[in-house]
């Protein structure tokens, strides 16, 4: 099947609904999405987007918050850009439907760690579930966006598809749409566009332990990776300190762990190892207070001195009517799991939650493919540096997607060259895919090679040994991917690969510890004048 159009969005989350939005005001859309439509990071957010709202904030103190969070590499014009358009686009939003929460009629502004003032605009303790509604609501109005849910893109489409052009250098590379597989009727369809946004989200099912829901294989940074596209600063994962741990995980090991919200510890929830007792007065004089990369690596220190699988946090001193009253979804969903919180400990992990890094875009989205844009948590704009400060994606996402929609706009008016005759997915020669438990083995194996190795702390060692077992993963992945015909799990697998080889050859680079990339052998931050993104460039593992 084939299917051209002006615009290809990949993702269905804040980023691609809002650049969908947008781009049906001047040209066609095809959305893919290769879950139902609201299946995304964005539907399990919870806290809010950062803005500056309060007569009594400013831009300058957002700025500064988000400076100090990034420790040292975040692009100050990038961080102004999203600070300064952060109320306009929380306005559109309000004017396409959202319904934040309010109080005497004004936006509540929460305030969350890193934010110096009141500025996290919410929807309840459901925000995300809340901007997907309205912004799928409004998409799925508009004649001239198709929306097409159970869609995965396997590969951009680029020279190297092009018999002809196959030879062409890296640089001035183009970008012309993408190849699709329809997962419920396994249709394969070559989608060929003027202009196409990655728009694909994040990561965290690289990791054994992840907030992320199931789509999150890193599916946009792989494509592009392998379409030549520059990669940046993929070392820098940020791990959430506290999820939810269940050992029915081992039954689906793709399965998310809810968040156990660092409020809990705020209320005076306190950690402790499996046998009882309390361990972090040991690593911070703030205790359980001490912020989340501190609490993270702390838990991450126990677990692998102890070998155990998971820590507790322990509110049972606390009355049981304040636990309901404060967090009675937290409550209610441990309770589905046979824990009473008031009665029991609840066990806790740390948890991916978050990519700083991604595709390298410019201050309008662009990637360094002409035509391919990236925007949300796919993509590397610079504002987040070595650590990201709370609720400050959802907000890049809706910034950036708005500025790629103005850019293209002009990229697609001035598009002059006709798109080549693009040659229709070869699956001569595969085989159908009867042995699926050596997909499902290898996901779990990358999952825990990256848990344990290249996870919240690294060491040379470590690192190395994660290289060698990813290769070997790789290489049969490889093998299996050429002979076999696609289907989903053969292509998430591929990505979490490609994923698991550039984090890591992204923390190989990074020779000291910053953010949220610690390593035993460099434990120090570099000086400022030797500081600097880690670029990748080629594919080649
Ligand atoms: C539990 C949780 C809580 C969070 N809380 C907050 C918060 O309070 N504030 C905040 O700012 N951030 C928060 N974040 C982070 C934030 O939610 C994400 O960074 C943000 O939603 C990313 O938006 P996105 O549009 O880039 O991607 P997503 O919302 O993840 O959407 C990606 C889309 O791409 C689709 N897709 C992926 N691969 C393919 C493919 N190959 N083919 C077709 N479609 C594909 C997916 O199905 C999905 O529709 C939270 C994240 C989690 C997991």
């Amino acid at each position: 099947m084939e299917i051209k159009t002006d615009v290809l969005i990949i993702g269905s989350g804040i980023a691609g609904l809002f650049a969908a939005l947008r781009i049906s005001e001047y040209a066609d859309v095809v959305l893919i999405t290769k879950k139902e439509k609201n299946e995304s990071n964005t539907n399990y957010a919870q806290g809010g987007i950062a803005s500056v709202i309060d007569p009594t904030d400013s831009f300058e103190k957002h700025i500064k918050d988000t400076l100090i969070a990034g420790a040292g590499l975040c692009h100050k014009d990038t961080v102004d850009i999203i600070v300064k358009e952060g109320p306009a686009r929380i306005n559109d939003l309000i004017e396409l439907g959202t319904q934040f929460t309010r109080k005497n009629g004004k936006l509540d502004l929460a305030r969350e760690g890193g934010h110096s003032m009141p500025r996290i605009v919410h929807a309840k303790d459901l925000t995300g579930r809340e901007v997907e509604r309205a912004l799928i609501e409004q998409v799925t109005s508009k004649s001239n966006v198709r929306l097409i849910e159970n869609t995965i893109a396997i590969d951009l489409i680029t020279e190297h598809n092009v018999q002809q052009l196959k030879d062409s250098p890296l640089k001035n590379r183009n970008c012309w749409g993408a190849y699709a597989l329809n997962c419920k009727t396994n249709e394969l369809i070559k989608i060929s566009s003027r202009a196409t946004i990655l728009a694909t989200g994040g990561v965290g099912q690289v990791y054994l332990h992840t907030t992320n829901p199931q789509i999150a294989t890193g599916d946009g940074f792989a494509m592009a990776y392998r379409a030549g596209a520059k990669i940046g600063n993929m070392e820098f994962i940020q791990f959430h300190p506290t999820a939810f741990y269940s050992n029915s995980q081992g039954g689906n090991f793709n399965a998310p762990s809810f968040l156990i919200s660092e409020a809990v510890r705020g209320f005076g929830g306190i950690l402790r190892t499996m046998d009882g007792s309390e361990f972090m007065s040991k690593y911070d004089p703030r205790k359980e207070l001490a912020p989340r990369d501190i609490v993270a690596r702390a838990i991450d220190n126990e677990l692998k001195k102890r070998g155990d699988d998971h820590v507790f946090l322990d509110i049972t001193h606390k009355n049981k009517e304040d636990i309901l009253e404060h967090f009675p979804n937290i409550y209610n969903n441990c309770l589905k799991s046979g824990i009473d919180i008031s009665k029991e400990y609840i066990p806790v992990v740390p948890s991916a939650h978050f990519c700083c890094g991604g595709v390298v875009v410019d201050e309008f989205s662009r990637t360094s493919l002409k035509g391919l844009y990236a925007c949300g948590e796919v993509s590397m704009t610079g504002v987040h540096g070595a650590n990201r400060l709370a609720s400050n994606s959802l907000l890049e996402g809706v910034v950036f997607a708005e500025r790629a929609s103005i850019n293209i706009k002009e990229f697609i008016n001035k598009f002059s060259g006709a798109i080549p005759e693009i040659p229709d997915w070869d699956d001569s020669g595969t085989l159908s895919h009867d042995e699926k438990v050596l997909i499902t083995h290898s996901a779990r194996e990358v999952k825990q090679v990256m848990w344990d190795y290249v996870g919240i702390v690294r060491s040379n060692m470590r690192l190395q040994r994660a290289e060698q077992r990813i290769h070997n993963i790789f290489v049969e992945t490889e093998e299996l991917y050429r002979r076999t015909k696609v289907f989903e799990d053969i292509l998430e697998l591929r990505n979490i690969v490609a994923c698991s080889h550039i984090i890591i050859k992204s923390a190989k680079k990074r020779k000291e510890s910053r953010g949220l990339h610690y390593t035993l052998d460099y434990p120090n931050m570099l000086p400022d004048n030797k500081l600097k993104d880690t670029i990748l460039k080629n594919y080649n593992p």
